[in-house]
């Protein structure tokens, strides 16, 4: 059940905040940055990017952005500094000193039959938005009607059926497939064994976030960003309300001897 009570939610914060070593794990897009139609210029709201600057110079407090954007997107626009933590693809891709995608030959050839199949899904329609990604492609269709959302994602799962392996996945105006199953609980993992964290909080908006909020357990904070069902512990509505959260939690951090 997501609890939605400001009170609850600031009294998990202040328990959060104690642990001595704190993963910050945040979804970007429709969490730290509002949704725009052109996905290049999506940008972090000011004061998230304060608090994210904050939290990431606190001692014992690493943050880091755990998105379904490839990673050169995600450091291009996220405007973060080098010590915020960075996983794109869904947990495919790290960055920590440098990073690395690692698609088996198996992978690369089924990613190429893939691509074929999606394109072809998507040929003809100018409204709908084909990007490529490590390990597969998401067709974006923030742009198209109701109708061409339809018949797209149909021809491009009747494609998708004739080749092995490839795996699914929906969000917000995107469908996308991949030649590997991953999703942000194997990035968030991937985190807490990086930093060592004793505590970790995730915020995200989308359906891919739930993935993410699966790593959480006892004595970390899953918080769900606006409306619909989620196994998020806590929600709040939208990354207005995140940005002022990561604030708070900055000061406490600050204030409990991690500045
Ligand atoms: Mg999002």
């Amino acid at each position: 059940m997501t609890s939605d009570d400001p009170r609850a939610l600031s009294d998990a914060l202040g328990r959060l905040a104690t642990t001595p070593r704190l993963l910050v794990a945040l979804d970007f897009d429709g969490t730290l940055a509002p949704e725009v139609d052109a996905p290049m210029e999506a940008r972090a709201l000011p004061d998230a990017l304060v608090a994210i600057r904050r939290l990431a110079a606190a001692d014992g407090t690493h943050v880091a952005l755990v998105s379904g954007r490839d990673l050169a997107s995600l450091s291009a626009i996220s405007e973060t500094p080098d010590e915020v933590l960075l996983v794109g693809s869904h947990g495919i891709e790290v960055r920590v000193d440098g990073h690395e995608t690692s698609l088996t030959d198996d992978e690369v050839d089924a990613r190429r039959r893939l691509s074929e199949a999606v394109h072809a899904a998507a040929a003809g329609h100018d409204e709908v938005f084909v990007e490529e990604k490590p390990a597969g492609l998401a067709l974006h269709t923030r742009l198209a009607d109701e109708a061409t959302t339809t018949a797209v994602h149909s021809a491009a799962r009747r494609a998708v059926d004739e080749l092995d392996g490839i795996h699914e996945r929906t969000g917000k105006n995107v469908l996308e497939f991949a030649v590997r199953p991953t999703g942000k609980n194997d990035g968030i993992d991937r985190l807490r064994d990086i930093v060592g964290a004793t505590g970790v909080l995730y915020a995200g908006d989308d359906v891919t976030d739930e993935d993410g909020f699966l790593a959480l357990g006892d004595g970390d904070l899953a918080l769900k960003v606006g409306p619909g069902e989620s196994r998020a512990g806590y929600r709040v509505a939208d990354p207005q309300a995140v940005a002022a959260l990561l604030l708070e939690l900055a000061e406490l951090r600050e204030h409990l001897g991690h500045a």
